[in-house]
């Protein structure tokens, strides 16, 4: 079979012709038919992360080997399983949870694979979707798609899951729902995300922050009660605060996560306020520590989320609460330039190969 590997951070991915893998036990083989590009493909691609004071966070340093297939956020048909698997047949549709863990830590026991202490993520730890097949090592990690595109289904697995799990974590004590304010602060694929979600399973007022009137017209059209451009209206938190009595907004959900954006975050934060980063743009952030305990804010992270949660959104998404925007389709041997398109700012949506066209 074709994959396209990562031989070294940082040159292009080579297109190179791979033993296709043979199912055993409860494993399962899939015919790739979209993966999306995703900008964790691009970190992994460029070896690292940006820490703070410019010290780089390498991935090698996380356990991630090279020659690598990536590409997490696969769909397919099920095309082999091995004698072990009774729930799936060959033929069937499905979107795969790529994230993985080693089963035994406390995160995995707990049901956040996601978090886990020895992630095998595929795509990242171990061979994805950027090829003609994958090797799924259970097929207790698919779901079955039934009215769902492959298209529009794979970025669920990713972008969608995190926007999916963050704006979780943004839940309202029940009875307050109707004057729970939440911020999101970014309007790309996984903010415009975050505001379908939030819409289809809270009462909470949105407000979406970023410097694009065209995304931000976008968030609006999918049910964002306000949206600040700080192009315009660079004091984003008197904004906030304006639109809160003075008080600011009981959570912020960060899908930006930089030097500025998190600073003012934390600042338009309400008492008992909740921070939850999410954006991976690096850099690092000065904290006022009095303020933590004085107006008892909660910060925390997301990052990606549950098998549980992506059941959860694949349900939303055939329900048509959530839809994903799509931009262009690569063909394999096109991957180079969907990673530079990426890069480079050129795509709007989620760029996706299609392995097998
Ligand atoms: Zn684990
Ligand atoms: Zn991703």
């Amino acid at each position: 079979m074709k994959g396209a590997q990562i031989i070294k951070t940082n040159e292009p991915l080579v297109i190179n012709e791979v033993e296709k893998p043979k199912p055993e036990g409860n494993q399962v083989l899939v015919r790739v038919a979209t993966t999306g590009v995703c900008h964790s493909d691009l970190h992994l691609w460029e070896g690292g992360y940006a820490g703070p004071k410019g010290v780089f966070m390498k991935v090698e340093d996380r356990g991630v080997k090279f020659p690598l297939i990536p590409g997490h956020e696969i769909s397919g048909t099920i095309e082999e399983v091995g004698n072990g698997v009774r729930n799936f047949n060959v033929g069937d549709k499905v979107l795969v949870y790529p994230w993985l863990g080693e089963g035994k830590c406390p995160a995995c026991l707990s049901g956040e694979q996601n978090l886990c202490d020895n992630p095998r993520t595929l795509g990242i730890y171990q061979n994805g979707g950027y090829a003609q097949y994958v090797l799924i090592p259970d097929s207790k990690f698919l779901i079955r798609l039934d009215h769902l595109e492959f298209d529009s289904a794979s970025s669920l697995a990713c972008s969608g899951l995190t926007a999916y799990n963050a704006v979780k974590k943004a839940k309202s004590i029940p009875g307050l729902e109707d004057r729970h304010n939440i911020v999101i602060v970014g309007a790309g694929g996984l903010g415009l995300m975050a505001v379908q979600v939030a819409k289809a399973i809270f009462k909470s007022k949105i407000t979406i922050i970023d410097v694009n009137d065209q995304k931000l017209a976008e968030a609006r059209k999918l049910g964002a009660d306000n949206i600040i451009n700080t192009k315009e209206k660079q004091d984003v938190v008197k904004e906030v605060k304006d639109l809160t009595n003075g008080f600011g907004t009981d959570v912020v959900i960060d899908f930006v996560n930089n030097n500025v954006t998190s600073v003012n975050s934390f600042n338009m934060l309400r008492k008992r306020g909740k921070l939850i980063m999410v954006g991976l743009f690096g850099g690092s952030m000065e904290l006022n520590l009095p303020m933590i305990p004085l107006r008892g804010y909660t910060l925390t992270g997301a990052y990606t989320g549950t098998f549980q949660d992506l059941t959860e959104l694949v349900k939303l998404a055939s329900d048509g609460k959530v839809r994903t925007v799509l931009d262009r389709t690569f063909a394999l041997d096109q991957v180079n330039e969907a990673l530079h398109d990426l890069k480079n700012g050129k795509i709007i949506g989620r760029a996706i190969i299609n392995p097998n066209q």
